[in-house]
């Protein structure tokens, strides 16, 4: 297989996890009794552009269904952040009633809901009909399309650029990232604005964050090879932020220039980071399968310690990342009764691999568990805000990554 960026043949590899199903693929009742699709999860790392990257096995319509189940909206610290972000956006672009705002992989409006309220004129691309209907029905306009270099272009061709547009979790989501760039291009108004947020790699690698491997996650990004990749496509990157979301993201802002922005002091500072933690050199990413072994050695020695102790357990938060360590460590509902979420939409499914359910977080009050796992960590505290009552009780919350921590 050749680099999805820079074409290069990718010979290292940075992660193997086995065989598994997408992680988005909740299961009915029904889909218990048939095969359950599985596909090789093997991440490999490029030598020359340092882009780590998904083997190609699965195509993306196999990912993104129109059952598509995750709703940004679920989480209140997400609906805070793309708050947070649109009160320091607009001023900060000087955006108004003539601006055109797109966002891209706008989910259930989570974000754009916060422009429609400025009265500043946005429209969302989302390709899952699930999530695009609940984004219709608070009235933005949604383009039900994956986006790339033609539908870039064919917006242009109609007048629709934008002075601002917002990629939040899709570019390290877009199995052809060049295309993706140059849709960018294509779309963006000539002194017109591009933020795009993506997990870290660094971070993921500092933080053993191995979980966030999935079939959805296409490309896994460090700053220098984000910024390569958008060069690439005639963008220049002129600022960069830090984000404590996911574990450790980044909010890369580029343009068609830095005439408008000039570029920041935090651009050379990240990259003179990333080259002292040698980003751009094989050593960090040969050690990662390590650190992926090793927690699953812990986390399963821990379920089965607890189940020997007679203590009761269970999961909170459905999440991707949970279905990744989940199977990885094949951990079963002999282990892990059930999952609770508040997510509607997955409340009476399975989670794909293990089968384990999915039940609403009412069940909490009815089971007592001594321990609840928090399967998506980056939210751990929030969730433990919301089910204080359990920890009253004398119940633990524990979370597995970077190692087992109870909180
Ligand atoms: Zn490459």
């Amino acid at each position: 297989m050749k680099c999805r960026h820079c074409e290069e043949e990718l010979r290292d590899k940075f992660l193997d996890l086995g065989v598994m199903p997408p992680s988005n693929a909740y299961l009915s009742k029904e889909d218990l009794e048939k095969p359950e699709p599985k596909y090789p999860l093997r991440l490999l790392v490029c030598t020359n552009c340092w882009l780590v990257q998904t083997e190609d096995f699965v195509g993306r319509s196999e990912l993104f269904t129109s059952e598509y189940a995750y709703f940004s909206s679920t989480s209140k610290s997400w609906l805070d952040h793309a708050a947070k972000y649109c009160e320091k956006i607009i001023p900060q672009l000087g955006l108004g009633p003539k601006s055109l705002v797109v966002e891209i992989a706008s989910n259930d409006g989570y974000l754009l809901k916060n422009f429609l309220v400025a009265e500043i004129p946005c429209l969302g691309i989302e390709p899952t009909t699930s999530t695009a209907e609940v984004a219709e029905s608070l009235g933005i306009p949604v383009m039900r399309e994956f986006f790339g270099e033609k539908l870039g272009r064919a917006l242009a061709s109609e007048g629709k650029q934008a002075d601002l547009i917002i990629g939040n979790n899709v570019f390290a989501h877009v199995p052809d990232i060049n295309d993706f760039a140059k849709g960018l291009k294509a779309l963006l108004k000539p002194k017109g604005t591009i933020t795009l947020e993506f997990p870290h790699l660094m971070k993921m690698i500092e933080f053993s964050q191995f979980d966030t491997a999935y079939h959805e996650h296409f490309s896994y990004l460090s700053f220098g090879t984000a910024k390569a990749i958008l060069k690439h496509a005639e963008l220049v990157v002129w600022n960069v932020e830090e984000l404590a979301t996911h574990g450790g993201s980044l909010r890369v802002y580029a343009g068609h220039s830095n005439e408008e922005h000039p570029e920041t002091a935090a651009v050379a500072a990240l990259l003179a980071e990333e080259s002292e933690r040698g980003m751009q050199k094989s050593d960090p990413y040969q050690t990662f399968q390590g650190k992926a072994d090793r927690i699953r050695g812990e986390f399963r020695a821990f379920l089965e310690g607890q189940k020997a102790w007679g203590q009761k357990v269970a999961a909170y938060g459905a999440a991707a990342k949970g279905n990744t360590l989940l199977n990885y460590a094949n951990i079963k509902a002999d282990l892990l009764p059930f999952v609770c979420d508040a997510a509607t939409a997955k409340q009476g499914k399975f989670m794909p691999g293990s089968r384990i359910p999915i039940v609403p977080a009412s069940a909490l009050q009815e089971q007592h568990p001594d321990c609840l796992v928090i399967l998506p960590w980056n939210i751990a505290e929030e969730i433990r805000q919301q089910n204080l009552e359990i920890e009253k009780r004398g119940a633990r919350f524990v979370t597995a990554i970077p190692e087992i921590r109870i909180l």
